[in-house]
């Protein structure tokens, strides 16, 4: 413990992204730990959400679309770079999971096969959303083991496959999947790739462009700070863009938006897959968390974010005795940013964290994610959470604490 402690300081001197933590708002008392399910919130978000109520919506009213009507493709600008898209290729827009819903779709038209791949570990809502776009198409949603690897996707993906969807990073594992090798196993199989970013974007660098992927989306509340509920987005490769359509013809979707004519024609470009009037103002937080991602760098946050992690998983290793498992992957460059511990009393040892000021978060029926965000997680931190976790373990403090999990864990 001692040794970690004193690292953790010595870590923090060496930072380069140190400084970013102070563009952050710290909530008092609070070593958070969940930036993986909601990030912290930008000071600048504040400000800049001050100006566009107060000036933009106050003074401009229904001129301000003027300039708010491109919002979520200027912010797709900036976001595309960290994912490996190309300007025109990414647009901020409605929620993860009904753009999920558009793309995997879309494949479903476009390749007229019925079935979709994804593994048992996929998001709730991605494997909800998934059995019901090939269920609509007459088809299944078929399910490789949980992280599946190239090898367990291969036997799974034939001439019935239109879509393969996996998450980039496991939700619970925090196992990062082989981008180019599913994406190119997806391809051979006549089959089309959907990646989700929920987890990657702005934690772990993606390439989009250089897998070939044909579609992705991933949510802008998590690594990205863009605040609770801000919107998602999606990708689309370009040569794509003239012959994928979507089945929610909304009218942001229309060649001629403001044409007002009989019946949906589709923008010719990433526009196609946009529905209705976005949130400006929860439009403000994504531009925020962008530019602040942006500025520090996907490669150092990256590089720092294996250092956290690393830590962690140095610091709680001697818990196996506790019947503590490290659910992540050991190796640095096969994790995205969380740290999944499994145990048998899990619901305890989350609530005696949250009464200690540390807040992970618990996955059923026995999962608990320590979240590290580089921007504003300090290796300190890291310490002191393996500290409290292990006085509470080693003591079993935590079984003082309710056995039956909240609503929202
Ligand atoms: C967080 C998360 C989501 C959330 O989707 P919403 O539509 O924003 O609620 C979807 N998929 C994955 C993989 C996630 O981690």
């Amino acid at each position: 413990m001692q040794g970690i402690s004193a690292r953790a300081t010595e870590l923090d001197r060496g930072d380069p992204l140190a400084s970013f933590r102070d563009r952050f708002t710290l909530a008092e008392g609070l070593l958070y730990l969940d930036g993986n399910s909601l990030g912290r919130l930008p000071k600048e978000t504040i400000r800049r959400i001050r100006q566009v109520v107060e000036h933009e919506w106050a003074s401009e009213l229904v001129l301000g679309w003027d300039h708010w009507l491109d919002t979520g493709l200027r912010i797709g600008d900036s976001l595309a770079p960290l994912i490996g898209a190309n300007p025109g290729e990414v647009a901020v827009c409605d929620q993860t999971s009904i753009n999920l819903y558009k793309l995997a779709s879309a494949a479903m038209d476009a390749t007229g096969r019925p079935n979709i791949v994804t593994d048992a570990g996929n998001f709730p809502s991605d494997r909800y959303v998934l059995a019901s776009v090939a269920e609509r198409s007459g088809g299944e949603l078929i399910l490789a083991p949980e992280d599946g690897t190239v090898s367990d996707l291969a036997p799974l993906i034939n001439d019935t496959t239109a879509l393969v969807s996996l998450s980039h990073v496991s939700y619970r594992s925090g196992t990062l999947a082989d981008g180019a090798a599913i994406t190119q196993l997806a391809h051979d199989g006549g089959a089309m790739m959907l990646w989700d970013l929920a987890h990657s974007a702005g934690s772990v660098p993606v390439h989009l462009s250089a897998w070939d992927a044909d579609m992705a989306v991933g949510c802008t509340y998590k690594y990205l700070n863009a605040g609770p509920g801000a919107p998602g987005f999606l990708y689309v490769r370009r040569d794509l863009h003239d012959t994928l359509t979507q089945p929610i013809t909304g009218w942001f979707g229309h060649r001629d938006q403001f044409g007002f004519t009989a019946s949906w024609q589709p923008a010719p470009d990433i526009r196609r897959f946009l529905v209705g009037t976005p949130p400006i103002v929860s439009m403000v937080g994504v531009e925020v968390g962008v530019a602040i991602s942006a500025e520090a760098g996907i490669d150092e946050i990256r590089r720092k974010s294996i250092e956290l992690t690393s830590l962690f998983i140095e610091g709680v290793a001697p818990l196996a005795e506790h019947g503590v498992e490290i659910v992540t992957p050991m190796e640095g460059a096969r994790r995205g940013s969380h740290v999944t511990l499994r145990h048998a009393d899990g619901v305890q040892i989350t609530a005696a964290l949250r009464s200690a000021g540390v807040i992970p978060d618990f996955r059923a029926p026995d999962l608990i994610r320590f979240g590290f965000a580089p921007l504003y997680t300090s290796y300190q931190e890291v310490a002191r959470a393996v500290g409290i976790l292990t006085e509470l373990i080693e003591t079993g403090s935590y079984r003082s604490f309710d056995e039956r999990r909240g609503r929202v864990t």
